[in-house]
């Protein structure tokens, strides 16, 4: 039985509805407990209670039964709030020197893989070959080929840069099969005939193995040349990237020393792969002794491959053929240089083919790299270069991007232009 005193009614006329079962169960408890909660109530009236109003079980008064036993999980908790780090610079637990060292060390880059980036990259190739490619497959699947039609392809392959001599004997030859095997599968014939003219027979492997031997350690030498503004520089940049991609050790040397920025910007190069860079201080410095240091810390290093970067900016053909002749004599005194890569931009067209028959005069070339192929229409340059030096094209830019550059492959380039 319930048992209410007049305290009991007072306590009850001040609760709130919901609180009036807590009070009877209490009731049920005995006089302690609703002193208790009384006591609690008159905290209440002197400003005790919680930010809510409601007391608080467990600080107001003691909890009974449908209290939490905890604060709900649902009470609005403080918003994350933004707060001041302390300045590191001017804490005194770290030396400022390390602190800056460490902040200014870059954090490795990862290159692309090699294989298959012309296949990655070939959307590049078609968008700006499309007439070259699917220009041309058009003209060749008309109901009727005519003279104006095979007019048309030459003007096609022409403008393209391929060069009159190859443009016309591409044609013979796609007339040719043409008419011997009908109308049958145009695309399969002009594919065989593209790759014809690309020639896949060229052995376009990179010369970059160590060689081995009883004597001291000798690094592959690459040099590369061209005139300025082709993009040699960053293509020796993107060349460190394919070869670090190829686990190869790899030593870089800034033997462009007219231009301050030029080995500034190779050793960023080097310095996102993990790549050391050998480069003098002084503007004009003599480059070739900058290029006998490059290979001879290839040689110190133990490297795999030294890849030497050079001016393009000389005055005349004897100037070249002084330079590049002694730039390649004191590298050799560690023995030979495995491969010289011509850097060729494919857009200046026959501007960029008298520069290659220069540059083929003054030092032995062994393979071609085209930069800036995405931004051209003419990839028949590929063709007429290779004709020209015969050399092959070994590597081709397709764009600013550090994972830009590609090993070239006949076949690849052809699908790409046709796709
Ligand atoms: P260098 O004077 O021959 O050493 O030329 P740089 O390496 O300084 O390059 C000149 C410009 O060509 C730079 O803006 C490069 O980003 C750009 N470049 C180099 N290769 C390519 C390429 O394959 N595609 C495009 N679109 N730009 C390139």
């Amino acid at each position: 039985m319930l048992q209410t005193t007049s305290a009991d009614l007072l306590a009850l006329s001040a609760l709130a509805p919901d609180d009036v079962t807590g009070y009877v169960v209490a009731g049920a408890l005995g006089v302690p407990i609703l002193l208790g909660l009384v006591v609690g109530l008159l905290r209440r009236g002197r400003g005790g209670s919680s930010a809510g109003g409601r007391p608080r079980p467990g600080v107001d008064y003691r909890p009974g039964v449908g209290d939490d036993a905890e604060e709900p999980r649902d009470t609005p908790r403080r918003e994350v709030e933004t707060l001041p780090l302390p300045d590191v610079h001017g804490s005194t637990a770290v030396d400022a020197d390390e602190l800056e060292e460490l902040l200014a060390r870059p954090s490795l880059d990862t290159p692309d893989p090699v294989a298959g980036r012309l296949v990655r990259l070939r959307a590049r190739l078609a968008r700006s070959n499309n007439v070259l490619g699917k220009g041309l497959l058009t003209l060749l699947s008309r109901d009727d080929v005519d003279e104006a039609t095979w007019e048309e392809i030459e003007d096609t392959l022409i403008g393209a840069d391929l060069g009159t001599g190859p443009a016309l004997e591409l044609v013979e030859r796609l007339r040719s099969r043409l008419a011997v095997e009908g109308g049958g599968d145009v695309r399969a014939v002009l594919r065989s005939e593209l790759v014809r003219a690309v020639d896949p027979s060229f052995d376009r492997s990179l010369a970059v193995t160590p060689h081995p031997g009883q004597g001291p350690h000798r690094p592959a030498v690459v040099l590369v040349v061209g005139v300025n503004g082709v993009g040699k520089t960053t293509t020796v940049g993107k060349l460190a990237r394919v070869l670090v991609a190829q686990d190869k050790d790899v030593v870089l040397g800034a033997a462009d020393t007219f231009r301050a920025a030029a080995a500034e910007q190779l050793t960023t190069w080097g310095d996102r792969v993990g790549v050391p860079t050998v480069r003098s201080h002084t503007e004009g410095a003599d480059p070739a002794s900058v290029a006998f240091d490059a290979v001879k810390a290839g040689v110190d290093l133990g490297a795999d491959v030294v890849l030497v970067d050079t001016a393009g900016r000389l005055q005349n053909k004897r100037d070249l053929m002084d330079q590049l002749g002694k730039l390649k004599r004191v590298m050799e005194r560690h023995g030979p240089v495995d491969e010289v890569l011509l850097v060729l931009d494919a857009t200046t067209g026959q501007n960029g083919l008298s520069q290659a028959r220069v540059f083929a005069e003054a030092v032995d070339i062994t393979g071609i790299v085209l930069t800036k192929l995405d931004g051209t229409a003419k990839g028949g340059i590929v063709i007429t270069v290779q004709r020209e030096l015969g050399v092959p094209v070994k590597l081709v830019g397709l764009g600013e991007g550090a994972d830009d550059l590609a090993p070239f492959d006949a076949e690849t380039f052809v699908d790409a232009l046709l796709d």
